[in-house]
C-alpha cells in the first residue's frame, strides 16, 4: 500500500514523541512492504516564528491533499501573550475545520500492569468516547454585552438533525463492528439539543442493523459520576462537543498518565488527523522524558480508521502492551513509592520508543 502522510511536529514535546511514532512507521514499512511518503508540515507556535501565521495557507493544502496527518502538539509560553486570532492554537481550528473533522473518537483502555498509576485504582476498563467535534455551543453565537452597568454574556447552543445524525453513525458502526455496547450522554431532562440528540440516538438503536447493540441513555451529570464509580460498565460513549471534551478528559486520568491516551478525528472519507490528547508539555520539552506512547497509539489508530491495516495496527498496540508488562516505564508512569518503584526500569522517550519499536 502507498500513503501520503502530512506530519506535524508541532512544539515542546511535539518533535520528540513524533520522531519516536515515525521510527515505528518506518519499522512497519519496511515488515510490510508498503511505502509512505512523508511531507513535514510546520504548524502552531514554530509556525509563528518562521511564517509569521500558526499555519499557512501552503501548509494547510498539504495536509488537504494527504491521504492523514499525524500531529505532535501546539503551543507553548512562548507564544502565551500572542493574539487571539494568531495563536498556535489556531491552527488547530483551521486545520478541523478545513478537513472537516467531525468525530473526535479517544480510546481509554487501562493496562492491568497500569493499575498503580491510576488515581482510582482502576485495574480493567476499555471504552471509547465518540465526541462530535464541529457543532454545538462552542461554535455558536457569544454575545458579552453591557446593559446599563449590569454585564450579561451568552454563549447560543445549536444542533442540527444531519450533525447529530452523521456522529450518531459513526458511533454506531463502530459499536457494531467492536461488539460494544453504546450510551448515549445528554441532558435531555432540561435541554432542547439534547431532547433531539435523544430521538436521533434512540432511532438508531431501533434500527434493524443495529439491534444486536446493547444501547441506553444517561444524563451527563450521571455519566461524570460513572466513570469514576463503575467505567467497565461502558463501551462506547456518543455526545455532543461540550460534554465530550469534559468526559474525555476525566477519562484520560484513569489510565494513570495523560502521555498514554491516543486519539482520531475523522470525516466522512477516510482523510483523518492523529494525535495524542496531550498538550505541547512545555515543563517537561527538550529532556528526553516525555511519554511517546500516547503518539504511537495514535499511529496505530491511523493504520486502522484511514487506511484499514488492522494486522499493523494491533503489531503496534501489542509491542505497546508487551513493553509495559515487561516493566519498562518514562517518568510519569514511575511510582512514587520507592520500594514499588524498584520493581521498574526507568527509560526515556527515545529508549521508550527503541524498545516498542524492538518489539514489532
Ligand atoms: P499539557 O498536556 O501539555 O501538560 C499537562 C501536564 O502533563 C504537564 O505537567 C506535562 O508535563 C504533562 N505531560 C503532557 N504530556 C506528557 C507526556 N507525553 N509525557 C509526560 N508528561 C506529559 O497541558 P498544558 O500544560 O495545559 O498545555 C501546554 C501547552 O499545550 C499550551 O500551550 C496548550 O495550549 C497546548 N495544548 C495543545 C494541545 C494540542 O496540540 N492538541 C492540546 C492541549 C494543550
Amino acid at each position: 500500500m502507498e500513503k501520503n502522510i502530512a506530519v506535524i511536529k508541532g512544539d515542546g514535546i511535539g518533535p520528540e514523541i513524533i520522531e519516536r511514532a515515525i521510527d515505528i512507521l518506518k519499522k512497519i514499512e519496511k515488515k510490510y512492504s508498503h511505502k509512505f511518503n512523508l511531507e513535514y508540515v510546520d504548524m502552531g507556535g514554530c509556525s509563528i516564528d518562521k511564517h509569521g501565521v500558526p499555519l499557512t495557507d501552503e501548509n494547510l493544502e498539504k495536509c488537504l491533499k494527504s491521504d492523514s496527518v499525524l500531529l505532535g502538539s501546539v503551543g507553548g509560553y512562548k507564544w502565551d501573550n500572542v493574539e487571539t486570532e494568531n495563536r498556535p492554537e489556531r491552527g488547530l481550528l483551521k486545520l478541523r475545520k478545513e478537513l472537516n473533522l467531525y468525530a473526535n473518537i479517544r480510546p481509554t483502555k487501562i493496562l492491568k500492569s497500569l493499575e498503580y498509576a491510576s488515581p482510582l485504582k482502576v485495574s480493567e476498563c476499555d471504552f471509547i468516547i465518540v465526541r462530535e467535534l464541529t457543532g454545538g455551543i462552542y461554535f455558536g453565537k457569544h454575545s458579552f454585552e453591557t446593559a446599563g452597568n449590569m454585564r450579561q454574556a451568552s454563549d447560543i447552543m445549536v444542533y442540527r438533525e444531519d450533525e447529530i445524525k452523521r456522529i450518531g453513525k459513526v458511533a454506531f458502526d463502530m459499536a457494531k463492528k467492536n461488539k460494544k455496547n453504546i450510551t448515549s450522554v445528554d441532558k435531555a431532562n432540561v435541554l432542547y439539543t439534547s431532547k433531539l440528540w435523544r430521538e436521533i440516538m434512540n432511532d438508531f438503536a431501533k434500527k434493524d442493523e443495529y439491534e444486536e447493540i446493547e444501547y441506553n441513555d444517561m444524563y451527563v451529570d450521571n455519566a461524570a459520576m460513572q466513570l469514576i464509580a463503575n467505567p467497565s460498565q461502558f463501551g462506547i460513549i456518543v455526545t455532543e462537543n461540550m460534554f465530550g471534551d469534559i468526559l474525555s478528559d476525566e477519562a484520560s486520568m484513569l489510565t494513570g498518565s495523560i502521555g498514554m491516551s491516543p486519539s482520531a478525528s475523522l470525516s466522512d472519507g477516510s482523510l483523518g488527523m492523529y494525535e495524542p490528547i496531550h498538550g505541547s508539555a512545555p515543563d517537561i520539552a527538550g529532556k528526553d522524558i516525555a511519554n511517546p506512547i500516547g503518539a504511537i497509539l495514535s499511529l496505530a489508530m491511523m493504520f486502522r480508521y484511514s487506511f484499514n491495516l488492522f494486522e499493523e495496527a494491533e503489531d503496534i498496540e501489542n509491542a505497546v502492551y508487551k513493553t509495559i508488562e515487561e516493566n519498562y516505564r518514562t517518568a510519569d508512569l514511575m511510582p512514587k513509592d520507592k520500594e514499588l518503584a524498584n520493581k521498574y526500569q526507568k527509560v526515556g522517550c527515545a529508549e521508550m520508543g527503541d524498545i516498542i519499536m524492538s518489539k514489532i
